[in-house]
């Protein structure tokens, strides 16, 4: 098969770790008979300096002439970065929140995965963690609370705030299917998280998952109340397959259950909309700190290409590959300087590798 595929390689180390994700697309490409054709796309500081724009026209015409984008990340230091002077509607992250919104990007999903090998660095206790998780959050990100009416006014001589959560039923139906359609493709668990018990807009939220449930009689699911989920993270992760919720709740659980797999430069994600297309990143940022140093951990950015593969194009095999083999070079002892070990004598047992080494190391699995 032949894709098309857009990539952003953005700023920092973004251009670092996304030609290791090609390196591995290359291989999957070559082994599987696949063709990938790249088109790069400017987005962020790098588009700013290019063209005093953050995310041209032509540049969101170029994405959505594609069959899925993969990224690297964008923006530089906050502090010394001239771009950071800039009004916010022209700064580097000004770039992928018009992104999101031209595509219609409304399911973000974040998988919190513990890697065997990673273990120690999961602050969990060894009976809680047994033999790791692996979890998927599927937030909705275009809709309640973050976009609701807002402002702040007088009110009788008291400054009072006001934020509104609306949602809708269609929002919440595309959403609910495609964290059903996610979960066909895991163990075939949805884990609904509301507060029901306060929220009109969770209850509405509760009434259409249980309708969308209807349609998927293969897969299983409960309803959860977000203060309760919250706790069950850390008590059991375990349980949890697909969790399915809103915005704001999403955006607090997703940190909190990237947190207790204690690697986060290892977690990819993936945003879609309503047709197959999807945007492909590493959760973390552009890390100016070491860009340009060839020490950046390019494996958040390849596991997002292997989501790519899933997703956007079917390519399960393909994908499934990808992820094996990162868990085989893990195995094989092989750590960039992020994941290494923090105690002396288990560092005698793993190698450290580059970013390039890396990616060399993952492909060479694959083949
Ligand atoms: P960051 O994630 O870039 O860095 C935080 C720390 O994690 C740093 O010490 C960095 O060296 C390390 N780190 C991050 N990714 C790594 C990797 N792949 N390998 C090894 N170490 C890694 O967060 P920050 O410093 O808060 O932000 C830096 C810039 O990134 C800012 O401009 C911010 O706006 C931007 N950012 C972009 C995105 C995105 O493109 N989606 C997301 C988050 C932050």
């Amino acid at each position: 098969m032949a894709y098309k595929i857009g990539v952003i390689s953005g700023d920092g180390i973004g251009p670092e770790i996304v030609a290791e994700a090609r390196k591995v697309l290359d291989t999957v490409a070559e082994r599987y008979g696949h063709t990938f054709a790249y088109e790069e796309i400017l987005m962020g500081g790098c588009s700013i300096d290019a063209t005093g724009e953050p995310l041209t026209d032509e540049a969101i015409a170029a994405a959505r002439a594609s069959d899925a984008v993969l990224m690297g990340s964008i923006g530089g230091n906050t502090a010394t970065s001239p771009w950071y002077r800039l009004p916010p509607d022209k700064r580097p992250e000004a770039g992928l929140l018009k992104l999101r919104k031209s595509l219609n990007l409304f399911a973000n999903l974040r998988p919190a995965y513990l890697y065997e090998e990673l273990k120690e660095a999961c602050p969990l206790r060894a009976d809680i963690i047994g033999d790791g998780f692996d979890m998927m959050i599927m937030r909705e990100l275009t809709g309640g609370l973050y976009f609701g009416e807002r402002r702040t006014e007088d009110v009788d001589g008291v400054l009072t705030a006001t934020d509104t959560l609306t949602y809708n039923e269609n929002e919440i139906r595309r959403i609910a299917k495609r964290g059903f359609d996610i979960a066909r493709k895991r163990r075939k668990k949805v884990t609904s998280v509301d507060k029901a018990n306060v929220l009109d807009s969770s209850r509405l939220w509760r009434k259409i998952v249980e309708e969308v449930a209807g349609d998927y009689p293969d897969v299983s699911y409960e309803h959860m109340l977000v203060d309760n989920c919250a706790m069950q993270l850390v008590k059991d992760p375990r349980q949890f397959d697909v969790i399915l919720t809103e915005n704001m709740f999403g955006d607090i659980l997703s940190d909190e259950a990237s947190m207790v797999t204690g690697s986060i430069g290892m977690l990819s994600s993936a945003s879609l909309n309503d047709t197959k297309f999807g945007l492909y990143e590493p959760s973390g940022g552009s890390a100016p700190d070491i860009a340009g140093k060839g020490i950046a951990n390019p494996i958040a950015t390849i596991l997002s290409a292997a989501m790519m593969l899933r997703y956007s194009f079917d390519l399960d095999a393909e994908a499934d590959a990808i992820e094996l083999a990162v868990r085989q070079v893990l195995r094989d002892g092989y750590r960039t300087v992020d994941i290494m070990p923090q105690e002396e004598e288990k560092r005698a047992s793993v190698k450290q590798v580059g970013t390039g080494g890396m990616g060399d190391r993952i492909c060479e699995r694959i083949k």
